[in-house]
């Protein structure tokens, strides 16, 4: 079962790895984007990581939608409400239970990923972040390892996609050959997952 530390250990291994990775992420969104997707989740997820070490919310959920209401106060962009939609609806789905297993966690995350894609109008192939997450949903009922290496895949897989969403979208024929940004940084989301169980 996956308690409330878990859920706190997803958030802190994801920052960890949002800081590592910031100026990968900033260089991705630089042919394709305005180059500021790693300091814009940079600035997210301390936030996330700063309230987490002050007073950890005592249930899954509620860490996860304190995640995503800090990661909308402070992301900005396109990616803030977009991520904090993700984690704000899968907290909301896993509601006030004090634990849950990993199958509930995914059709939680699942919701989460329906809710970004009402909200900003993506499918899948539009080169987003949807191209990370929704094959990482569907693999997560296997494991929390299937479920990372399908949303590496996919944002592998957005670099001969032509945007059709988001800021790259502008560039046309021209967002061809790029990796996503926000493909890549939810990977790291879903890493996250394998490392809080480690
Ligand atoms: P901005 O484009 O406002 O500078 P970021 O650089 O932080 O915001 O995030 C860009 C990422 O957001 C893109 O790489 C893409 O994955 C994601 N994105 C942008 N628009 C959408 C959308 N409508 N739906 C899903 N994801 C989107
Ligand atoms: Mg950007
Ligand atoms: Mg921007």
């Amino acid at each position: 079962m996956l308690d409330a530390d878990f859920f706190r250990r997803w958030m802190t291994a994801t920052a960890a790895s949002v800081e590592r990775e910031a100026e990968r992420l900033t260089a991705l969104d630089s042919p394709i984007g305005d180059a500021d997707h790693g300091t814009n989740l940079q600035r997210g997820f301390r936030a996330v990581k700063d309230a987490l070490e002050k007073e950890p919310p005592a249930t899954p959920g509620a860490v996860l939608t304190q995640a995503g209401r800090l990661l909308i106060s402070t992301v900005g962009g396109a990616s803030g409400p977009l991520y904090g939609t993700l984690l704000r609806r899968t907290g909301k789905a896993l509601g006030d239970a004090a634990e849950v297993d990993e199958r509930q966690l995914a059709e939680a995350l699942r919701a989460g990923v329906d809710a970004v894609m009402q909200l900003g109008g993506a499918a899948p192939g539009d080169k987003t972040m949807i191209d990370a997450l929704v094959p990482a949903v569907d693999a997560l009922g296997d494991s929390f390892a299937a479920g990372r290496d399908a949303a590496e895949e996919g944002a592998v897989a957005t670099t001969p996609l032509q945007a059709r969403k988001g800021r790259a979208s502008y560039l046309g024929e021209r967002s061809i050959g790029h990796q996503d940004p926000g493909a890549t940084s939810s990977a790291l989301l879903i890493a996250g997952l394998v490392q809080a169980s480690a």
